[in-house]
């Protein structure tokens, strides 16, 4: 065992025994998405660097310590394994102009790498359901988006998660609000820490961001952006408020969510739980009307979420409400002695052809060995071909979930018996 290749660190395996939850959680997920009138997206899962750069923000932990970043030999571009969607997305409907024919309601799903320290609920390779809603002003949308978040939770039966919500305001806002907290931040400047120093011309609101537990009173008695707010932004937050409270949706005002991208302008939110530890946000979005024109488009208003799918799986395992196991084929196909081998396979696919699922046994193996294998299996039915079965033309057929004995019939009425079965 000791040499051979394991997978990189923060980076698993998804194996079968848990590839059912996966699957059920992807079709709540598409189920629900549809519902709602959103449309699936596709992006490649690398980009140039830039775009990360350019849309993330440069001082900022994805940025600059979390992407893995590479050249290409062959010409020398700078490429990144994508560490979030929206960036990707908005480029895609920028490329293809896709706001040409209107608002965009996208999702997308997939792997994200980052280079963090992998511990629970945070990997190196990690997976996202993205949903942006693009050429939309708001507060609408926003609520649209909360709102069919509450929903999701419902359908997977989790009861253990939290809204939390706040607005950045405009830009002129945060302009004003900027320089109240840099001031606050200088007077004590000795309580910060490295990362918050850095950032504190740079990028002040960030060190609101920072998860060092040294820094949490100077974050809690910072300024807040609230007292710097101008109408509109808070019209805009009032209506969003208005309209989840129109549908019973609580939530949580958090004056100090800022989330940790650039790109974010009035609301953001975070759906977090108490139930996975330090990892506790398991979706996390907001409103980014600035975003496409830094992308160079033109400008017009977006916002969008992302859920962390391995810490929604761990809920729900938490939870015992995911009693999610294989789906056991219908048939297991036995054949044993001369000639049955090609009456097996015609049968096998012609029980397909029929919309049966069906696993032929491949290789040898005695009848016995044979049966014990379609057992295991934990098929409904063995369907048997013998010699003798074999040269009457017929199959064998034996339930092996309940009681009944096996009985000769011809592969229509045997597959009308499978299919017939209640599932
Ligand atoms: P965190 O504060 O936990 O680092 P984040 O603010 O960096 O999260 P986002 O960029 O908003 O996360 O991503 C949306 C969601 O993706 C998160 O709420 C979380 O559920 C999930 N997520 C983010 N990073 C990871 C990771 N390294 N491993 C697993 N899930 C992750
Ligand atoms: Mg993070």
């Amino acid at each position: 065992m000791s040499d051979t290749i394991q997978a990189i660190r923060g980076m698993s395996d998804v194996l079968p025994a848990e590839a059912p939850l996966w699957e059920f959680f992807e079709d709540t997920v598409r189920q629900w998405l549809r519902d709602y009138g959103y449309r699936n997206i596709r992006m490649p899962i690398v980009e140039k660097t830039e775009l990360f750069v350019r849309s993330i923000g440069e001082v900022t932990d994805i940025v600059e310590k979390e992407m893995y970043t590479f050249v290409d030999h062959l010409n020398g571009e700078s490429l990144t394994l994508r560490p979030e969607g929206t960036a990707s997305c908005v480029r895609a409907v920028l490329q293809h102009n896709l706001l040409y024919s209107g608002p965009q309601r996208l999702f997308y799903s997939g792997p994200m790498f980052r280079h963090e320290r992998p511990q629970k609920g945070r990997y190196r390779q990690f997976h996202q359901i993205g949903v942006e809603a693009l050429g939309l002003p708001g507060p609408d949308v926003d609520a649209e988006h909360m709102v069919m978040c509450a929903r999701l939770w419902k359908r997977l039966q989790l009861d253990c998660i939290r809204l939390e919500i706040n607005t950045l305001g405009s830009t002129e806002s945060r302009v004003r609000y900027r320089a109240r907290l840099v001031k606050y931040l200088e007077a004590r400047l000795d309580e910060l820490d490295d990362d918050a120093r850095r950032r504190l011309h740079t990028n002040p609101m960030r060190v609101l961001d920072s998860k060092n537990p040294a820094m949490r009173d100077v974050i809690e008695q910072a300024p807040r952006l609230y007292d710097d707010l101008d109408e509109d932004s808070l019209r805009h937050f009032e209506s969003l408020q208005r309209i989840l409270r129109s549908v019973d949706i609580e939530f949580e005002i958090k004056p100090r969510l800022v989330r940790g991208l650039d790109y974010y302008n009035l609301s953001v939110f975070e759906w977090t739980t108490d139930r996975l530890g330090a990892q506790a946000a398991v979706c996390a979005g907001g409103r980014y009307d600035g975003l496409i024109a830094q992308l160079g488009g033109k400008p017009a208003p977006a916002c969008g979420f992302a859920m962390g799918v391995e810490r929604l799986l761990a809920l729900l395992v938490e939870a015992g409400g995911a009693k999610v196991s294989d789906e056991p084929p219908d048939v297991y196909v036995v054949h044993a002695g001369e000639g049955t081998e090609e009456a097996a396979w015609r049968a096998a696919e012609a029980m397909r052809e029929a919309g049966v699922s069906v696993v032929l046994h491949c290789g040898d193996g005695s009848f016995k060995a044979q049966m014990r294998k379609a057992d295991a299996s934990t098929a409904r039915f063995a369907l048997i071909i013998g010699q003798s079965e074999a040269e009457a033309g017929k199959v064998g057929l034996k339930p092996l979930r309940e009681m009944g004995a096996q009985e000769a019939l011809d592969l229509a009425a045997a597959i009308e018996r499978v299919r017939c079965k209640p599932k």
